[in-house]
């Protein structure tokens, strides 16, 4: 369906319901404000608790974002170590850190953490963040200034850095009774943490962290799932999320608005390839393997899932003569892959045999062989695609893949999963419909804080569970 030619939106929609905030200048970010022209609106409304609760936040970042008295009084404190009073704002720094979808869910988290702890985020460049994306708070910038006291020990904070709130546990520098605070501490939430660290879950931690004004964290995780099971946060999440399942898809669309650069990628692909089809279809295939591929099982995989529900029509092997009619239906096929082996393939079935429904067209952005680090347009290309498969109207999806999961959840989508393949074989059945579109905490702790030993997380509220495509994992539901 072509969304562009449909009568306009309401004026509300461009602000997605009153998620975004007015008073941008739209030529610096041109898709904040047109992002609404290219989706469907969301059946999903913010409530009106998380509406007035971000206009806050952004009057927070407004007061004491960098270069304000509040933040050169805390970076003061910072830099001698001393925690004087208490100070009029408290930060959160976000590390950049690992690939790019891991990287949206873990700023996305760390938002929400700083929404409810009442901190300012401020976010580490890295290579390439603010290439990728726009300012998301009004008028003061969300991007750490480079002249931050600690910053080139960013990259060599790990587990074993004596900073880290774990190690500090463990070594008695900290502990629940300490008075003085000190000024930073290091959370590493990254998937090798420990015991230690995943303390930063429970309810006495957060009363000791809530003492200290600078907080810096490093995590390749989607941590939402285990902040619903912290008591001091469960009343404010549900008055913020009253719909529990669309913490992502709000967080998401609020905060990620691709730059510039990366809306072209959108639009123009958008437009040559997806815009004019009847109904869109999208197959996110990433494939946790070092060979190059493309492997049999997995096609084998991704054609048993897509016909068996019915995502993309059978073809006619018999090839009978079938007269197509004058407007054939057309379904577009986004893929996106590191491999262009598997469109390769979908496009010469869909060319070498007739379908009793119209005509499939396959299309692939882009194949960039493997995952890489340094290349400024390989991310811009993976944002797009990211942004691209949520645009469509029915999403396949591979497991354990961050990459996908940024897509269904700013698209609202629930995928279908192509479970993991064991063995080189296509497992049966070969996908499963997602209970909900958010994605999932790889690495939660398995810890009773009260009863002090070990618990399955996953079991404790309703709508905190198992995820369909790592047993392990949490999910929001
Ligand atoms: P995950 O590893 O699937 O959880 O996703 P991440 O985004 O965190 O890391 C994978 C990285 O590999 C991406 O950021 C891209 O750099 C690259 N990548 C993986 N799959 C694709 C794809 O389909 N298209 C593009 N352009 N890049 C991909």
């Amino acid at each position: 369906e072509n969304v562009l030619s449909q009568p306009s939106n309401k004026p509300n929609d461009k602000l997605l319901g009153g998620l975004l905030a007015a008073g941008f200048d739209e030529a610096s970010c041109t898709s904040r404000y047109q992002s609404s022209l290219y989706r469907k609106t969301s059946l999903h409304k913010p409530s009106s608790y998380l509406i007035s609760r971000l206009r806050k936040y952004e009057d927070l970042h407004k007061r004491c974002g960098p270069s304000t008295e509040s933040y050169n009084t805390a970076l003061q404190q910072l830099k001698s170590g001393q925690t004087i009073g208490s100070p009029d704002c408290n930060y959160l720094v976000w590390i950049s850190f690992s690939g790019l979808g891991n990287r949206i869910l873990a700023l996305a988290s760390t938002f929400l953490y700083a929404l409810l702890t009442n901190r300012v985020l401020l976010v580490d460049r890295g290579k390439d963040m603010a290439d990728l994306f726009c300012e998301p708070f009004p008028e003061k910038s969300w991007l750490l200034p480079m002249d931050f006291p600690i910053i080139d020990q960013f990259e060599t904070l790990d587990q074993k850095s004596s900073h880290s709130y774990g190690n500090m546990l463990k070594n008695n520098v900290i502990n629940a009774s300490t008075e003085s605070a000190p000024s930073y501490i290091y959370l590493h939430l990254v998937h090798d943490y420990d015991d230690h660290d995943k303390l930063f879950f429970c309810d006495e931690d957060q009363s000791l962290l809530a003492k200290v004004p600078w907080l810096i964290i490093k995590t390749n995780n989607y941590f939402v799932p285990s902040l619903f099971l912290i008591t001091p946060f469960e009343q404010e999440l549900s008055k913020l999320f009253p719909e529990k399942g669309t913490v992502f898809h709000h967080l998401g669309r609020y905060l990620f608005h691709p730059s510039n650069h990366v809306w072209g990628l959108i639009t123009r692909y958008y437009h040559t390839y997806l815009a004019k089809a009847d109904e869109s279809i999208g197959i996110q295939i990433r494939v946790f393997d070092s060979r190059p591929g493309p492997f049999k099982h997995v096609m084998d995989q991704v054609l048993a899932c897509t016909l068996k529900e019915k995502l993309l029509p059978e073809v006619d092997m018999q090839d009978s003569v079938v007269t197509i009619s004058e407007n054939p239906k057309l379904k577009a096929v986004l893929v996106t892959s590191l491999n262009s082996g598997y469109s390769e393939n979908l496009k010469n079935m869909y060319w070498e045999h007739p379908t009793l429904t119209g005509v499939v067209g396959i299309y692939q952005p882009s194949d960039e062989g493997y995952q890489q680090m340094e290349k400024q347009m390989h991310n811009r290309k993976a944002w797009a695609e990211m942004y691209l498969l949520s645009l469509t109207d029915a999403l396949v999806t591979s497991s354990w893949s961050t990459f996908g999961y940024v897509a269904q959840g700013l698209g609202g989508l629930k995928p279908w999963i192509l479970y993991k393949p064991e063995n080189e074989t296509a497992p049966d059945p070969p996908c499963h419909r997602a209970i909900s579109m958010e994605p999932c905490f790889h690495a939660p702790p398995f810890y009773d804080c009260k009863a002090k030993k070990g618990i399955d997380t996953g079991t404790i509220v309703p709508h905190v569970r198992h995820c369909e495509d790592m047993s392990w994992g949490l999910k929001v539901v």
